[in-house]
């Protein structure tokens, strides 16, 4: 047997959904109070965390997906995403902004879903695609 064995994704996906809780105490939502902590799960099975990190120049604050990128694209091994967890400090079910569907669909693999986490446990569970169709990508620059 393998000692490297990944665990299933499913497996997976529970583990990082119970994990955001308590990211959230992390978040750096000074101005707003709006708690955000990401899980992104990337195809070889690994999860990368981030919260969101708010800026007295407001534009400036990142959002906790684009934070939860930027763990996976700095840990190396895989890019492809195959799945983004995302959890609200006010426990609403969250959906990425616009700017995060952009940054999620240059990693995005064909099956990527966006799960909404809501007390540790998954929610909603949607297809990516379906929030970003048509959208311009690294194959328009091919
Ligand atoms: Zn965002």
């Amino acid at each position: 047997m393998s000692a490297n064995v990944t665990p299933p994704l499913d497996t997976l996906e529970q583990d990082a959904a119970r994990a955001l809780p308590a990211l959230l105490e992390r978040s750096y939502a000074r101005y707003s109070n709006f708690t955000v902590a990401a899980a992104v799960i990337d195809d070889e099975g690994r999860a990368h965390y981030g919260v969101n990190v708010e800026n007295a120049a407001y534009p400036s604050g990142t959002c906790a997906e684009q934070t939860a990128i930027g763990a996976m694209i700095t840990a190396g091994g895989s890019r492809r995403i195959a799945k983004v967890l995302i959890a609200a400090g006010s426990d609403a079910v969250v959906q990425p902004c616009g700017a995060c569907r952009q940054r999620i669909a240059e990693f995005a693999d064909e099956a990527c879903e966006i799960l909404s986490v809501q007390g540790g446990e998954v929610t909603t569970r949607t297809p990516f695609w379906g929030l970003l169709p048509q959208s311009f990508g690294p194959r328009d620059l091919d």
